[in-house]
């Protein structure tokens, strides 16, 4: 999004006015506090099939306050790089180039770009849009480093793949929200796909896992609530694809469709009854802050979903 010469110079105006009865040094702290907060908590291969069985007591009592479906399709193949990359680029592989599980560059030129030669993701147009703002992504899988530009984030960090990686990347989203109370955080575990992988799709032990997810959401919104941002935040909770035995990628039901789950502050709840597709939940997010879809994107939000 670029500004008007006219809008900047009001924008100019206003700022020099705001700031001839502040002390200056306390400017840019102030211009990091975002009035409004976006927290996305993503889980590698937490499909749709599990949710009637889970015990998910926190998410399932959020339900209520949600805009939510667990009809939100992957694209194909139903795996991890490729999904994610979708999730907030706005559209297909076939337009970023991100194609599958393990994708680290688009394999091909890709069919729309912005300044950087980078095809846009939601993270870069809301980076764009406010320069200053506190941004967040924290993630286990390796593969997560590759799907953005992580230099739009203020911090960015990697945990291990265990137990103890989940638990530690949890404390750290925790105070990262109640020290920085960013504008935007993304934090990706990779369970319960590591569980799925080794044990297996909807086995006790996957569905353990869940139990467990669901107080990691509990202790996010929490930490929101301690942060005092609770009313001004948007929460989405929702997963790349699903899967069945010890597998995924197939074009199958069960690994095609994820849970989404959104709440918190401008939502309106209730099912989410449309068609919704990976590369929606983009247009969601930009649709959220007034911010426009670059062209290249093919998402759009559902009808009704804000109040
Ligand atoms: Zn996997």
């Amino acid at each position: 999004m670029k500004r008007s010469l006219f809008t900047s110079a009001v924008l100019f105006a206003t700022l020099c006015l705001l700031f001839a009865c502040t002390p200056a040094s306390g400017a840019s702290d102030d211009m990091k506090v975002s009035p409004t907060h976006v927290i996305i908590l993503g889980f590698d291969g937490w499909g749709s099939s599990s949710f009637e069985n889970a015990e998910m007591p926190f998410l399932k009592k959020m339900a209520a306050k949600s805009a939510w479906t667990l009809k939100k399709r992957s694209i194909l193949p139903s795996s991890s790089a490729c999904n994610w990359a979708t999730m907030f680029k706005g559209a297909g592989p076939e337009a970023h180039g991100y194609i599958d599980w393990d994708s680290r560059k688009p394999a091909f030129n890709i069919t729309f770009s912005d300044e950087k030669g980078l095809f846009p993701s939601f993270f870069s147009i809301y980076r764009e849009a406010f320069p200053d703002h506190e941004m967040g992504y924290l993630y286990q899988w390796e593969g997560m480093k590759y799907l953005f530009d992580l230099t739009d984030f203020n911090y960015t960090q990697k945990f291990e793949i265990s137990a103890a990686g989940s638990a530690d990347m949890t404390d750290a989203a925790v105070s990262y929200i109640q020290e920085k109370k960013p504008a935007i955080a993304a934090f990706f575990w990779d369970y319960p796909d590591k569980t799925g992988h080794s044990i297996g799709w909807y086995t006790n032990d996957y569905m353990t896992e869940l139990t467990y997810l669901d107080t990691i959401i509990e202790s996010i919104v929490d930490a929101c609530d301690k942060a005092g941002i609770i009313d001004d935040t948007l929460f989405i909770i929702t997963s790349d694809h699903g899967g069945h035995n010890k597998t995924h990628g197939l074009a199958v039901i069960s690994d095609l469709e994820t849970p989404f789950f959104m709440f918190g502050r401008g939502v309106k709840p209730g099912d989410i009854t449309g068609p919704l597709m990976q590369y929606d939940v983009a247009a969601i997010l930009a649709d959220y802050f007034h911010l426009g879809h670059p062209k290249g994107w093919r998402g759009s939000s559902p009808e009704g979903i804000f109040e």
